[in-house]
């Protein structure tokens, strides 16, 4: 059986400026360092955070990543960032086809395909969102509109080693409200079954993370169900004390 180490990653989205964030993440790497908790911990702030947080956490046990990509290597893309750009500053990982870009940069899944591709090629690991709406999940029709996600947005040769999948149900994103522990076990099922069906054997290495609200208050029930490799966590990794207890919630591997 595969033994996956769970991940945690901190999505700022569009917060922090340059004082409080290096102070957060310096926080962050002392406690990190003094007692480590069972997991992988990845921060990803907003772009112009990403090189003083790296300067910040440089030889730490703490990764850092960004928040989105362009799906091109370079060019003529007023305001985006390159996978490259994000590379050269020591970034892990990039959060691709999270559902607030979805709904307001209309991504669709060819778009988050391509930028999955492209962090691939830079050699960094896509964490690929999805999730369905509210309306999706009363329809009866979440389980189809993940695996259609799923099926559209992991690029020819995505693997245990260079892509994880946060589920986000997005009706619970911000919300305060979460899925039960019985809606998340079953699509985490379901997407375990997915990725199955998709890469074979090697399946069973690929981190599936829940986001939706987790907090230090309702980690410990979430991250103890079958097949949840971590969280993706956005208002609670703005705390340092909350985001610390999500983590040292994790079930070690
Ligand atoms: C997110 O940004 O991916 C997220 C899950 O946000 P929150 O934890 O605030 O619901």
């Amino acid at each position: 059986m595969a033994v996956r180490r769970p991940l945690v990653v901190g999505n700022w989205k569009m917060n922090g400026l340059l004082a409080d964030g290096v102070a957060r993440v310096r926080d962050l790497c002392t406690r990190v360092v003094a007692e480590p908790p069972p997991c992988d911990v990845l921060v990803c702030p907003p772009a112009t955070l990403i090189a003083p947080v790296a300067e910040a956490l440089r030889g730490s046990p703490v990764l850092w990543g960004g928040q989105d990509c362009h799906a091109e290597d370079k060019g003529a893309f007023t305001g985006d960032v390159a996978v490259a750009m994000l590379a050269d500053l020591g970034c892990r990982a990039v959060i691709v086809g999270h559902s607030e870009r979805r709904r307001d940069h209309g991504e669709t899944d060819a778009i988050v395909c391509a930028k999955a591709a492209a962090a691939h090629r830079a050699g960094l690991i896509a964490i690929v969102c999805v999730g369905e709406s509210l309306a999706d999940r009363d329809a009866g029709c979440s389980e189809a509109v993940v695996g259609g996600q799923v099926s559209g947005s992991l690029p020819q040769g995505a693997s245990g080693a260079n892509t994880v999948i946060a589920y986000e149900p997005v009706w619970a994103i911000g919300t305060g409200r979460i899925a039960s522990a019985e809606q998340i076990a079953a699509m985490h099922r379901h997407l375990r079954g997915l990725v199955r069906a998709r890469i074979g054997c090697g399946a069973g290495d690929m981190r599936l993370l829940y986001g939706g609200s987790v907090s230090a208050a309702n980690a410990a029930e979430i991250l103890r169900i079958a097949e949840v490799d971590g969280a993706l966590v956005g208002g609670a990794s703005l705390k340092i004390n909350d985001f610390l207890a999500i983590c040292r919630s994790c079930v070690a591997a």
